[in-house]
């Protein structure tokens, strides 16, 4: 291959979207190389996904081992649990480290070249690598773009990095502050709510819109609150922003009311962990260089082929995934655009079909979902001419959950009344995010709730609350 080209492909960014890429681009037989300027392994592995699901593993361990009325509910008495902070930070950087190794390995093992430095467009086909040691182009018949984002800090917010933190540095775990507000209600600070509380720390939560888990399914984000949030230590700020942040010692934050702009009140605090959403790392790409502007939030324009868009038209042997495109800030999202670019790219079609794709909060216990909310249903109904129906299915009714005594959870199921298509699936519960599985396959394949009532579930298993769920759909 390469036809004259250094190379078939060049990826800019080893995150997991690059790094998905990269691995079926080499089983298509193209010869590839992926530029990284800082960690290999991105945002998943060194700052987001790994981190942050090794907190919530132990975290979550000495929540289990503390729950002294659930364990003598089992029959189970323990004694006084303790735990080592460092040591838990440490199960994190270990991870991290194994991981990103594992990753590393798997391109270099498959033959893709690393190629450490800043990578850039240079014209169409080409790319320019900066390093310490000065720079040099490459050329490719195809280039992915997949350089991620970053943590957003609203404006009046200073971040020191040790009292006034972003997710980078709180997956570090390098002390546990007495008192910490969290800055926005989204996964991220829910899972760090979950962390940090399991551990000890009080906890205010603030949160701008005028609804807690404002991502969220609303009859999920209810039944969360009254489990996630109200019987811990947290205390919640609905409606309201963090106008000014100060670090030190105390952190000083004022508050105002979101909607009229009025000061609320002023908190001192041990630390405050900002979660307000991430934005897209596309400054000094090289875009220009081949015409291509980014949308008014600073995404790259791309269609659901992935191909890059210049005012709407493709631009041709330019294509962008991942955190970067604003259409699903997730890993396996990431790894999936890689991978349809790549079918692209050999002339295998294929678009992204990101209703089917899952999406999950690694919560004590845990919340996910698949396809649309009900709203976001009724809408569609609305401009296609279909009415939605919904079923619900609980925990409290499922032996294994109540064999494990954790029978809080809830199943939602959103189809279409008229030919039975299930549009969105909402789960929170024990072990929600793989559950969500069986409900993505069924969306991915658009199936009906006529069909999915029919399946057998083994018995018992959590899986039969939506087994239940479906077969309410057909029976109402
Ligand atoms: C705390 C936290 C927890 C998360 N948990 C989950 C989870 O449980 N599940 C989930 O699915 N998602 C989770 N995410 C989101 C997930 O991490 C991202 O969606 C994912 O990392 C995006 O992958 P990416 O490849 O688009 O970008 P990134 O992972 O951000 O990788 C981009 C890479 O490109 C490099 N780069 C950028 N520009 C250049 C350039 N010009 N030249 C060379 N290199 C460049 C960067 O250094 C970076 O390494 C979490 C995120 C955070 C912050």
């Amino acid at each position: 291959m390469s036809h004259g080209f250094d190379y078939d492909l060049v990826i800019i960014g080893a995150g997991v979207g690059g790094h998905g890429a990269a691995l079926h681009a080499v089983s298509c037989g193209l010869k590839t190389a992926i530029i990284e300027a800082a960690d290999m392994g991105g945002t998943c592995v060194n700052r987001g996904c790994i981190p942050s699901k090794a907190l919530l593993a132990a975290s979550g361990r000495v929540r289990e081992l503390r729950n002294a009325h659930h364990l003598k509910s089992l029959g189970i008495q323990v004694g006084n649990v303790e735990f080592d902070r460092q040591a838990i930070a440490n199960h994190a950087g270990n991870l991290v480290a194994k991981i990103q190794g594992d990753l590393t390995n798997s391109l270099k093992r498959l033959g893709v070249d690393i190629i450490r430095g800043w990578g850039k467009v240079a014209g169409a086909q080409k790319v320019t690598i900066t390093t310490d040691n000065g720079e040099k182009t490459i050329t490719a018949k195809d280039i992915i773009l997949s350089p991620g984002s970053v943590p957003f800090v609203p404006p009046g917010i200073e971040v020191d990095g040790k009292t006034v933190f972003t997710s980078d540095q709180g997956v570090k775990l390098e002390s546990l502050p007495n008192w910490v507000a969290i800055i926005g209600s989204g996964y991220i600070g829910l899972e760090f709510s979950d962390i940090y509380s399991a551990l000890g720390c009080e906890i205010t939560l603030i949160e701008a819109l005028d609804q807690l888990m404002p991502g969220f399914d609303r009859d999920i984000a209810k039944l969360a609150e009254r489990v996630l949030i109200t019987p811990r230590d947290i205390e919640t700020k609905v409606g309201i922003y963090a106008k000014k942040i100060i670090p030190g010692s105390p952190v000083v934050i004022e508050l105002a009311n979101f909607q009229t702009k009025e000061d609320v009140e002023v908190l001192e605090v041990d630390a405050c962990l900002v979660a307000t959403g991430r934005i897209p790392a596309t400054q000094n790409l090289g875009l220009d260089s081949v015409g291509v502007e980014l949308d008014r939030r600073n995404f790259i324009p791309v269609n659901d082929n992935m191909a890059v868009l210049s005012g709407g038209e493709v631009v041709p042997h330019l294509w962008a995934i991942g955190d970067a495109t604003g259409k699903m800030p997730l890993a396996h999202a990431a790894s999936a655009q890689g991978i349809v670019a790549v079918d692209n790219i050999i002339g295998r079609e294929r678009q992204v079909d990101y209703r089917s794709i899952p999406a999950a909060a690694f919560t004590h216990p845990e919340v996910s979902y698949v396809g649309l909310t009900e709203t976001a249903a009724k809408e569609l109904g609305l401009t296609e001419g279909f009415e939605i129906a919904t079923t619900k299915s609980y925990f409290k009714g499922n032996s294994k959950a109540l064999a494990e005594n954790e029978s809080d959870g809830i199943a939602k199921v959103i189809y279409r009344k008229d030919t039975g298509e299930v549009l969105g699936v909402h789960i929170f519960g024990l072990h929600a995010s793989d559950l969500i599985h069986e409900a993505a396959a069924a969306i991915a394949n658009r199936q009906a709730v006529h069909h999915l009532a029919n399946l057998v579930h083994a018995h018992p298993t959590l899986s039969e609350v939506l087994d239940e769920a479906y077969k309410r759909a057909i029976a109402s």
